[in-house]
């Protein structure tokens, strides 16, 4: 298979230049199901070779397993480091969330020995709703900031499902505290929610990564796994588009990462990937992207059954008033 080499963007103010698509890497950690450790390293190897800089993870897929079988799959490529952008995450773990500048510090440590790097090149603090947005602010922000002065870490981030809470944090910290925001699941065809935030990400000069253009599973033919927390109702909307598309030949998940890449205003569009097969199919959706264009009278079709659950989310963290 040979394709051109993938779009490169800017990532806010960081200098960074992300592949458009980003390799996702919860699949990793077998949290949509196991993945044998040669597939992960294939996974890998394909993703690089095709042109995929970009990796994201956390110590929470799959318990730290994520981190650990991506750290491998790097280790066994061989290639320089400075070739390829690792992002991981702290403050949600296996067991729970803890924020504090002492558990975070803490955490880079234990992700760069499970990745086997002597630096990241973005940590996040994962999920924010489910913690105290104040001390996201003052505590856990600034001891993010003393291990990016210390060269552990290039770049800061905060990421969530909410758009709320960026806002929140982003109006009370010092510019160039964050660099990066990482939103998932609000911008696909089902939920453009992301747009609005966009100008204001923008002003304030913060590079935006785009998670989970499958919806977490439910853009894709299989469907999501059953801990997936839509209502109903979203999936039964998501299964009759994917089955529309099914039914006239095409590929609900090519169709929706096509979507999401096209919004020029995200530089990397992040999705899980966890066979040799998907990791093509997606490269090859990107490139077909850039050649030939969306299929706009499928994706007009799709837009229409999915108008009854647009933008329709689901709550993740603390409920604030
Ligand atoms: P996703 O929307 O990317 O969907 C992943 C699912 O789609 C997996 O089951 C995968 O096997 C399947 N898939 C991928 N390509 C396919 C193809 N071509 N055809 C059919 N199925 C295909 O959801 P995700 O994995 O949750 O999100 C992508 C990544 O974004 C994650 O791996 C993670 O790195 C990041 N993320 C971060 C956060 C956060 O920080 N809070 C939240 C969600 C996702």
């Amino acid at each position: 298979m040979s394709t051109p080499k993938m779009e490169l963007r800017e990532l806010g103010n960081t200098g960074l230049k992300l592949s458009c698509v980003g390799f996702g890497a919860s699949p990793l950690g077998n949290v949509f199901g196991p993945v044998p450790m040669e597939e992960a390293v294939g996974c890998v190897r394909r993703a690089v070779d095709l042109s995929i800089n970009f990796f994201d993870t956390s110590p929470y897929y799959g318990n730290t397993l994520s981190e650990k079988i991506l750290g491998k799959c790097l280790k066994a490529l061989e290639v320089p480091r400075s070739e390829y952008i690792v992002s991981t995450k702290c403050g949600r773990y296996g067991d729970g969330f803890d924020f504090s500048a002492e558990r975070v510090t803490r955490s880079v440590d234990e992700s760069l020995e499970r990745l086997q790097l002597d630096y990241v090149d973005i940590l996040q603090c994962h999920d924010i709703e489910f913690g105290s947005l104040d001390q996201i602010v003052s505590e856990t922000l600034p001891a993010l900031v003393k291990l990016r002065e210390a060269g552990k870490i290039r770049f800061i981030g905060i990421t969530g499902l909410p758009l709320d809470v960026f806002t929140y944090v982003l109006d009370r910290v010092p510019p160039g505290t964050v660099d990066v925001v990482l939103s998932y699941c609000r911008y696909g065809i089902n939920d453009t929610a992301l747009d609005d935030l966009i100008p204001y990400l923008k002003g304030k000069g913060v590079g935006v990564i785009s998670a989970s253009p499958l919806a977490m599973g439910l853009l894709t033919e299989a469907g999501p796994p059953d801990w997936h927390p839509a209502a109903p109702e979203l999936k039964a909307a998501c299964r009759a588009a994917a089955a529309h598309c099914k039914s006239k030949g095409k590929n609900i998940s090519k169709l929706s990462l096509q979507y999401s890449l096209s919004n020029k205003d995200i530089s990397t569009v992040l999705v899980g990937m966890n066979s040799v097969k998907q990791v093509e199919e997606n490269i090859t959706a990107a490139a077909e992207l850039a050649t030939e264009g969306i299929d706009d009278e499928t994706l007009s079709e799709v837009e229409d059954i999915l108008k009854p659950v647009k933008n329709q989310s689901w709550p993740s963290g603390i409920q604030r008033t």
